[in-house]
């Protein structure tokens, strides 16, 4: 294929549209540099980049992690630290980034084309020329301040994973599973220990030798332009090419070019202890590596295999493990695209003193069932489900073809076959694998799965170690400071100030002004059509054609029915319940009902479906489905349940809905595993600190008429233990309750149903409600009041409704740092007259780069700070993330918050505006998709009662905003987080910081 445009040093590689959905694929090649660029084109507001290197490392050193921080310290033409943030602010964009072991990853996110344009050839250059200060090192990987502690962001990012179990098993489990000379040994965020003699010119040097146009691939998405796209990287080349490694010189293309990866030629068996003060439940690992990541077939092939083996509750592993023997709480896998596929499985919550059994029938449960005759019929089922997955997918995520693109690049030929292996057809699946038999698909399993030499990894909770490691570290700093002396850190703290100042440089407003905001009418928003039934109607009557459909169909269904029609094949069929009317005391039996209500027997007509039976069937019909709570649909004390079905299975979901709801049976066993399973998984959820901040902050601040708190951590562990006892002693208490709870949960008046679909395509989208209706017993012309919907800000505690009595301190034996938030009230409606000043408040305050930032994170003190409010609590938030010392996290936002009320710091206007555009990107972001932009549209006309164009006024109103407004709004609303009298703190850390915490 030619080359594209006139001035343009780029050729198309390929370009097709796969025959499964619209996006077209297209695959450039820069002659220039060898630069690849993938583009998918899709309609919305938001552009999505992923910059891609494929980074490959034989040490533990961290370097493919700092230069991941360190690139955004800026870049040749631009030497400032923030540049690029400030810059995304203002182009309506956000930038993100990971390493991986095997990939480093640059995100941008973009509302419209123009800002994507405009940011594009910026951000490259940071990412291809950028400075690698010394003093960027220093502050960004590793420092020690002026008390001889050990910082950095970097640092201190690491120092928050390295000791956790997750990270213990992986390590170890990337030891035993790659030979030395592999780099998938390695930890490429970088091991403390290793950060801390990480020296500049070791990460500059990995930058020359990996950071290259010819090892970067650009994955763009939404409606790009191309020509315009091309003629800005054909520019961008031009003007780096003087400061590159020559592009003709040889490269050793990363991972495909290196030494082969051996197959397993043993199985291991280990144990690897993490510290942890509660022993009774441990967790399993186990590794396998697969097919070749460029054999489309097999991997196809693997995704069935593992969806029969695991896929739901009804597969092999999880049905024998997980509910009849109640070994682990779950079996999960993952899949890594590597030149050989790695394969995880992961058992959770085993019994610590069982650990080494549950192992064992891991694998005889597996090597039993290929011994026996397969289960074609659900064999097929999955293959049929994977094939609706990917079309599902493709047609709701906004970057669907991420990962194929990524191992693609890493991996694939570079002729650009494998991508098209992988994407343009499912005729792997429904061809070929449809054909397979049975014994190809045994032969494929004892291969991969069953028969294959594995890495297995016990990972054991041990109290000692979590008091070895504090001793440990505590006796290292020790050291550190005795050994540095005064004299020494005294010379590390001017070090560090020195490094400081020269990081934070004053970007000249002139430099950044030259970008100028784009307007918003380059942003294509998209707008959904609505319709409404019975109730529903209160919100209005929408005058459209989409109306007269329903109306036609149906005009007297006394439901309340909401319809947001989008173009799809899919339909999304949802039912909101009200939770008003189930008895406060048993609202702790939430986390049961929810758990159960996929997973138990039903009965149909005469006979008793077995919850196996549920499963098969609700995975053969559907997409996905799920019950949890409402919050999605703008209320978290409702309970939501949702059905996706391909569009012509729409009475098939709503025949779900009524068989779940009205014909499950409680069956004790059952009930019994599932509780089993919970409890099982409190231990683990009381593991993370940032988990635990949310439970203490639930229990504390919300009444227990609340769902969310009877969903928390904190309740779970009470009284699921209390079920437990209640299921051997008197097991009919329990099911009677659920029957109880159940009968004031399925009530007319707690029912309203929102439906996302193509009211073109969908049959009788009303007539087919009467299915459900049919089993309420009520009188179609005069049916009852719906309930009122039940209100988070109405199920408060006290401490919730009057903040600033309490605070906690809660030492944890798994942490190594610490987490901190802090409460108090704030508004309580969206239409508000104080609301513009304070979104545009929120939106300066966290800003990328902007005062908190700088505050916190820029000086090491945490790694992230974020303020916000939320309306349906009435509450005002300060979150601290990760920190050495979150107090002094929280003094350094006091103060930043105070020098803007009291005018010391002035407002930055340039930030101003990006802090504007912020608030355009965040309505952006609820139009991701054309499902997620339907469902925002609902929420705010139907449940929030705002006008259809709310958007657009609050967009004027944003704008409007003055600075004295908001000064005014973090005076009187904002800086009541930080008044001891108007706020509660609570703080969950380290043993050792506890101490320091309490005192400060
Ligand atoms: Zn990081």
């Amino acid at each position: 294929m030619g080359s594209y445009g006139g001035s343009s040093h780029f050729t198309t590689l390929q370009s097709f549209t796969p025959d499964y959905c619209p996006n077209r694929i297209t695959q450039y090649e820069s002659n220039q540099t060898g630069m690849r660029v993938v583009v998918v084109d899709q309609e919305g507001p938001k552009l999505y980049g992923f910059f891609v290197l494929a980074t490959e490392i034989h040490d533990d050193s961290g370097a493919p992690h700092t230069l991941e921080h360190l690139c955004f310290m800026g870049s040749k033409n631009y030497k400032y630290k923030g540049f690029l943030d400030k810059l995304a602010t203002r182009a309506y964009s956000g930038t993100n980034a990971w390493t991986a072991t095997d990939h480093t990853a640059y995100t941008l996110e973009t509302a419209g084309w123009a800002g994507f344009r405009q940011i594009l050839p910026v951000y490259l250059e940071h990412v291809i020329l950028p400075t690698l200060t010394d003093s960027g090192c220093l502050t960004e990987v590793w420092h020690i301040d002026g008390k001889g502690l050990d910082a950095g962001v970097v640092y201190s990012e690491m120092q928050g994973v390295q000791n956790t179990a997750q990270e213990l098993m992986d390590l170890r489990s990337k030891r035993l599973l790659y030979p030395k000379g592999s780099g998938f040994r390695y930890e490429t965020g970088g091991m403390m220990e290793q950060l801390r003699v990480l020296t500049p010119e070791r990460i500059r040097e990995f930058h020359r030798d990996m950071y290259q146009p010819k090892n970067l691939c650009l994955a763009l998405f939404g409606e790009v332009n191309h020509e315009e796209l091309l003629e800005t990287l054909s520019e961008f080349e031009t003007s780096i090419i003087g400061d590159i490694p020559n592009p003709e010189l040889p490269f050793k293309r990363p991972w495909i070019e290196s030494e082969e990866l051996r197959p397993l030629t043993e199985s291991t068996i280990e144990v690897v202890e993490f510290p942890e003060e509660d022993e009774s439940f441990g967790q399993i690992d186990i590794r396998f590596l697969g097919p070749d990541s460029a054999d489309s077939l097999r991997t196809s092939a693997l995704q069935v295999v593992l969806l029969y083996l695991a896929g739901s509750s009804a597969a092999l592993l999880d049905n024998t493990i997980v509910e009849k023997e109640q070994l682990a709480s779950g079996v999960y896998y993952t899949i890594d695209s590597r030149p050989k596929t790695e394969i995880a499985f992961s058992l959770s919550s085993v019994e610590t003193s069982k650990m080494k059994e549950v192992e064992a029938r891991f694998f005889e449960v597996l090597k039993d069932a290929m011994r026996k005759p397969l289960d074609m019929t659900f064999l097929h089922d999955c293959l049929d489900q994977q094939v609706r997955t990917v079309k599902f997918q493709s047609e709701t995520t906004a970057t669907a073809f991420v990962n194929d693109i990524i191992a693609d690049y890493l991996f694939g030929k570079r002729d650009g076959s494998t991508l098209e292996a992988n994407t343009k057809t499912l005729d792997d699946y429904s061809k070929t694998l449809k054909a397979w038999t049975e014994q190809q698909w045994k032969d494929f399993m004892t291969t991969y799965i069953s028969d294959a030499h594995h890495i297995s990894i016990l990972g054991k909770p041990s109290s000692k170690l979590a008091e070895k490691f504090k001793k440990d570290e505590a006796q290292r700093v020790e050291d550190q400071v005795k050994e540095l002396g005064p004299a020494g850190i005294e010379r590390c703290s001017q070090k560090l100030k020195e490094a400081m100042a020269e990081n934070d440089r004053e970007i000249p407003s002139s430099v950044l002004a030259k970008f100028k905001v784009p307007p918003t009418d380059t942003i294509h928003f998209v707008n959904t059509s609505s319709a409404r039934i019975g109730p529903a109607l209160q919100a209005g009557r929408p005058d459209n054609e989409y109306q007269k459909i329903v109306e036609t169909d149906d005009k007297s269904m006394p439901l309340f029915v909401d319809f947001e029609h989008i173009p799809s094949n899919f339909a999304r069929v949802n039912l909101m319940i009200s939770t008003e009317k189930v008895p406060v005391e048993l609202r702790p039996l939430i986390p049961i009902y929810l758990e159960a209500f996929f997973n138990v027997p039903l009965k149909r007509g005469d006979t008793i479906l077995s919850f196996e039976q549920v499963v098969t069937e609700l995975e053969r019909e559907t997409v996905g489905y799920s019950i949890e709570t409402a919050i999605g649909l703008g209320n978290s004390e409702c309970l939501r349940i949702e059905f996706q079905v391909e569009v012509e299975k729409y009475d098939v979901a709503i025949r779900w809905m009524r068989e779940l709801l009205f014909h499950s049976v409680f069956d004790l066993e059952r009930l019994q595993a599932i509780n089993s399973r919970l409890l099982a998984d409190v231990p683990d959820s009381k593991r993370s600190g940032d988990n635990m901040l949310t439970a203490c902050h639930l229990m504390l601040h919300l009444a227990p008429a609340s769902i969310g708190r009877a969903k928390s951590t904190l309740t779970k562990a009470l009284y699921l233990k209390r079920i437990k006892s209640l299921l051997k002693s008197d097991p009919n208490k329990v099911i009677n309750q659920l029957d109880t709870f159940r009968r004031s949960l399925c009530q007319f008046g707690n029912f309203r149903v929102v439906v996302v679909a193509d009211l073109e395509k969908l049959k009788e989208p009303v007539t087919a409600w009467n299915a459900l209706l049919s089993e309420l017993d009520v009188d179609r012309e005069q049916p009852p009041p719906l309930n009122p919907l039940g209100q988070r800000i109405d199920r408060l505690s006290d401490a919730g409704m009057y903040p600033g009595r309490s605070s906690h301190v809660v030492p944890m034996a798994t942490v190594d740092s610490s987490y901190l938030s802090s409460t108090s009230r704030g508004p309580t409606s969206y239409d508000d007259p104080k609301l513009p000043a304070l979104m545009v408040a929120m939106s300066y305050l966290n800003a990328v780069e902007g005062p908190l930032w700088t505050a916190v994170r820029g000086t090491g003190l945490a790694y992230g700070t974020t303020m916000s409010y939320d309306i349906q609590s009435g509450f005002m938030h300060i979150d601290v993330y990760r920190s050495p010392d979150a107090y002094k996290a929280l003094k350094a936002a006091t103060n930043v918050v105070q020098a803007h009320i009291d005018g010391s710091t002035p407002f930055d206007p340039l930030m101003l505006e990006g802090a504007i555009s912020s608030i355009v990107v965040s309505f952006a972001n609820e139009q991701a998709s054309l499902a997620s932009a339907a469902v925002a549209s609902f929420v705010r006309q139907v449940m929030r009662g705002l006008p259809e164009d709310y958007m657009q006024v609050m967009l004027r109103k944003v704008r409007d905003v003055t600075v004295e407004q908001i000064q005014e709004s973090l005076e009187k609303v904002v800086f009541d987080v930080f008044r001891p009298e108007k706020a509660d703190v609570l703080c969950t850390c380290a043993v050792g910081l506890a101490e320091v915490s309490s005192q400060s």
